[in-house]
């Protein structure tokens, strides 16, 4: 009994609820008793039988097994559609313990792709523990049966001190210093180890409202870069990929909460009043209201971008912008990247 399996986990689905990105989950309804009623009596579009879960923006409900294969269907589609990697690609799944990156990570081992991970530890007290607690966790129970390695790359061991430390001794936001770092770990173990393409749990939610909101400020240089696939425009850059872009967020939560992916379920505590839970949220509203708004919306704009000339061509723009960096030999616009500098900020505030 599929839909009984759901109710089992209703503890787990009301943890969701608490966090603050799932206030978007809860406007689609996916744990009220209204929805457990109306889908109680609704049957699989695909296979007739008991549907467990409903998505409003298809017209369409799923038992287990159609929802799975209709989820593996869109990230294969993301990766055709976009060209981003092939089968034998060697792939970089940036996880953080959350339900999307270790969904991608899931998905695309169970697609057939060679796919290994890495874990950033921020050094944020319990939240990096219990998150690093999940990563190892599914690492072990899944990703090993395909062979697959996990890398650990941990801030403090190189920094010194955690990320809001570090956020503190360079007089910066936690978030854009925990930017500056992810990125550059990523982009350095990805080149480092050498990965072909670098792929990140950006679900449509999430571009959904990097959209609206570079839109609302007309962030140009931004807007050339939101597309799902952004490609290796110079030497010591890896190709950055988003698969997951066809997907909800809400639905992401589902395949985890039925394929037994054990995630982290807290924000992290540093995410609390993010402009981009604000936008998610009035584009919850929208969707709720008028389903396969946020679709329309994202979709839209990556069909606007295919068929508009763009202004410049990222790879020529960064090619004659972007040269090594004198310290790590990374790529930027400066003598020195953003992290040497944050990192030799940090050094000299210590030494103070
Ligand atoms: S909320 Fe901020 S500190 Fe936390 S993971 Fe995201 S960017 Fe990093
Ligand atoms: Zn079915
Ligand atoms: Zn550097």
């Amino acid at each position: 009994m599929p839909f009984a399996r759901l109710a089992l986990r209703m503890p787990l689905l009301a943890l969701i609820h608490r966090s603050a990105s799932c206030l978007i989950m809860c406007g689609a309804g996916l744990q009220s008793p209204g929805y457990a009623r109306m889908i109680g009596t609704m049957n699989c579009t695909r296979c007739k039988t008991k549907a467990v879960l409903k998505l409003p923006r298809h017209n369409a409900a799923f038992c287990k097994d159609c929802f799975n294969s209709f989820v593996h269907d869109q990230v294969y589609k993301a990766i055709r559609s976009q060209e981003m990697f092939g089968k034998n690609d060697r792939i970089l799944v940036a996880v953080s313990g959350g339900k999307d990156s270790l969904a991608l990570w899931d998905i695309l081992l169970k697609l057939g792709y060679k796919t290994d991970a890495l874990y950033v530890n921020l050094g944020i007290g319990g939240y990096s523990e219990s998150s690093q607690e999940k990563v190892v966790h599914f690492s072990k129970t899944v990703a090993a049966g395909y062979g697959a390695v996990l890398h650990i790359h941990t801030v403090e061991r190189e920094g010194g001190a955690g990320i809001r430390e570090l956020a503190m001794m360079v007089h910066r936001p936690t978030c854009s210093t925990c930017g500056t770092i992810k990125r550059y770990q990523f982009n350095r173990i990805a080149v480092e180890q050498g990965y072909d393409v670098m792929a990140t749990g950006h679900n449509l939610d999430d571009e959904a409202a990097r959209l609206l909101g570079n839109v609302l400020h007309w962030q140009n240089e931004y807007l050339e870069k939101q597309g799902p696939s952004l490609p290796a425009s110079v030497d010591g850059f890896a190709k950055k990929v988003k698969p997951l872009y066809r997907l909800a967020e809400r639905e992401l939560a589902a395949y985890c909460v039925l394929n037994g992916i054990d995630y982290v379920v807290e924000e992290c505590p540093m995410a609390q009043g993010a402009r981009t839970l604000l936008y998610k949220e009035v584009l919850n509203r929208l969707e709720t209201e008028s389903p396969g708004t946020k679709q329309m919306f994202y979709w839209g704009f990556l069909e606007k971008s295919r068929t508009t000339e763009m202004p410049t061509n990222i790879m020529e723009k960064d090619r004659s912008t972007l040269h090594p960096c004198s310290l790590c030999g990374q790529p930027t616009t400066a003598e020195t990247c953003s992290y040497c500098k944050l990192m030799a900020r940090a050094n000299t505030s210590t030494a103070g």
